[in-house]
């Protein structure tokens, strides 16, 4: 049998049709396949390799670390150096009161995690979130998930979980002094990458002071620099009491963490003791390329560029079939007028040597969120072959 077939026959599949790439390497903004094709990443591995892939600053953080040791003990009990000089290096570059990281293995596991953090710290019970949000697809993290098409099948979920309208004034009077927390991404990401009124995050964050709710920001999959700024909610002058981190926070590896105020945190560790246990979390090989990553980011002022690079995009990008680019950051969603239409390009930008995606709750929009590294001439190539296949998948009888 070929590898590609015990593939389809020994690996669940997600999708009746995945791409199936068969990988050989990667490096940089490329993944080469095993036939010596390569093919621009215009996805990242959705928005985790942020500082492109192979860094050698992170694979020598691997190398070193996994000499000295691999997981020792369950999380919370030892004083690993790469947790810990890893939430050190974070938590400076926070607002003050996001002092405290309880790592976790995934971004779903931070989501179920800060629930639980909400739910003890606060006493109260409910949930709000929003329509077209996605914060992972665990039974917690799925009750919060923004549309019921997606839900519906694995009831019943997590009850006093409310669905209020994003960027909608009306919803913020549904926060009240019942409410635990109130769990938004700062930019949605599955809507199409869809930013709010910095005037509504505002209003959000003062009524979760006024009720005391508290305030969780999932920047899974906006923070480290995809925005241009380190955290999107930069861009809108308020803070969280609770951050969700995962994707690029372990620099390929797999780590999430959830982090707010030492004094909300410690609510986990009495009534009942191990108030959230894990046993990888924070396992010391991820923090280490996880701050590998971290520091590459910040001392090649990969961020510093987003935002010219962004507009590479929007400059090179267009044709009368692309209805319009929604864009934060390096992080885009170029929308067709149909899924249908968006499924077909987005086929013929793999046979044409580009990586993308479509969006969760917007079919009709494929995405772009490269590594941060991408070059003006590797943008120019992307776009150009983003535009071949579009006329390809329109002459096509696919
Ligand atoms: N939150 C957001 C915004 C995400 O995009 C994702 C993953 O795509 C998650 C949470 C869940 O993270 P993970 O897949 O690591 O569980």
């Amino acid at each position: 049998m070929t590898e590609r077939e015990l593939f389809f026959r020994h690996i669940a599949q997600t999708s009746p049709s995945p791409p199936a790439l068969e990988i050989s390497h990667a490096a940089g903004c490329y993944i080469y396949d095993k036939s010596g094709r390569h093919y621009i990443d215009l996805i990242g591995g959705i928005s985790v390799a942020n500082v492109g892939h192979g860094h050698p600053e992170v694979l020598e953080a691997l190398r070193r670390q996994s000499e000295a040791y691999l997981h020792v003990m369950v999380y919370g009990e030892f004083v690993e150096s790469p947790q810990v000089q890893y939430a050190k290096l974070l938590t400076e570059h926070l607002p003050e009161h996001l002092n405290c990281v309880y790592f976790t293995n995934s971004g779903a596991e931070a989501t179920e995690g800060a629930l639980k953090l909400a739910k003890r710290y606060t006493g109260r019970s409910r949930i709000l979130c929003f329509e077209r949000s996605y914060h992972g697809s665990t039974h917690g993290a799925l009750s919060l998930m923004g549309d019921e098409y997606w839900r519906n099948a694995f009831r019943p979920l997590l009850p006093d979980v409310w669905h209020l309208k994003y960027n909608d004034i009306t919803a913020l009077d549904e926060v009240d002094e019942y409410t635990a927390c109130v769990v938004a991404e700062t930019v949605q990401a599955e809507s199409g990458i869809l930013a709010p009124e910095k005037e509504w995050l505002k209003k959000l964050r003062k009524k979760c002071y006024e009720t005391g709710a508290l305030l969780i920001l999932d920047e899974i999959q906006s923070g480290f620099g995809r925005t241009g700024k380190l955290w999107a909610f930069e861009h809108f002058d308020i803070t969280p009491d609770i951050l969700l981190l995962g994707k690029a926070l372990g620099g390929g590896l797999p780590l999430g963490a959830f982090l707010s105020d030492k004094k909300i945190m410690n609510s986990l560790s009495e009534n009942p003791v191990l108030g959230h246990i894990t046993t990888f979390g924070g396992h010391p090989l991820c923090c280490a390329t996880g701050m590998a990553a971290f520091l590459a980011l910040k001392n090649h002022a990969y961020m510093e560029q987003v935002k010219q690079k962004e507009q590479l995009f929007h400059q090179y990008l267009k044709h009368p079939e692309i209805r319009k680019i929604n864009s934060f950051g390096l992080w885009m969603a170029v929308e067709f007028d149909s899924p249908e239409k968006c499924r077909k390009i987005i086929h013929y930008c793999y046979q044409n040597g580009v990586i993308t995606d479509w969006f969760l709750f917007r079919p009709e929009c494929m995405r772009i969120s490269p590594p941060l590294i991408i070059e003006e001439d590797q943008i120019r190539m992307a776009c150009d072959r983003i535009l071949k296949s579009l006329e390809e998948a329109l002459s096509s009888q696919m």
